[in-house]
């Protein structure tokens, strides 16, 4: 079970994460930040570093890296079958919105790289997914 805390970090991240306004947590400022990702290009849990405009705090907004249980196979066919029903589907272990990124792909069939970028858990499936047909 999360903390009050922990659910707010959550909810923090998840506004960083979908270019949401944050406004500055310290009481009495409530001034507009501008958030920077830091994310390195390996990083499987993105990071984000947010600057209040008006008190100049700094707040560090990053995931929470864990992998295991790993995703089953009943989650990934409904987060695919919620991104094909333009659907934002959501991470089942931490409720935070799926990033799907196309990849290159040497036999031009598409293929997808699922992230959940809170978590780091990502898979990789071929699209359309076999399971979501008919
Ligand atoms: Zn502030
Ligand atoms: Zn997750």
């Amino acid at each position: 079970m999360k903390t009050d805390q922990e659910r707010e970090q959550h909810r923090r991240f998840v506004q960083a994460l979908q270019h949401e306004h944050l406004t500055c947590a310290k009481p009495g400022c409530g001034g507009p930040m501008d958030v920077v990702d830091l994310t390195t290009h390996s990083a499987r849990v993105k990071t984000y570093e947010a600057t209040c405009e008006r008190c100049q705090g700094v707040e560090r907004i990053t995931g929470k890296e864990e992998h295991t249980p790993s995703w089953d196979v009943a989650s990934i066919t409904m987060m695919a079958e919620m991104h094909l029903l333009h659907d934002q589907p959501t991470c089942p272990f931490d409720d935070t919105p799926i990033t799907f990124i196309s990849m290159p792909n040497p036999r031009r069939k598409a293929r997808y790289r699922l992230c959940c970028f809170y978590c780091g858990r990502h898979t990789d499936m071929n699209w359309p997914p076999p399971e979501a047909k008919g």
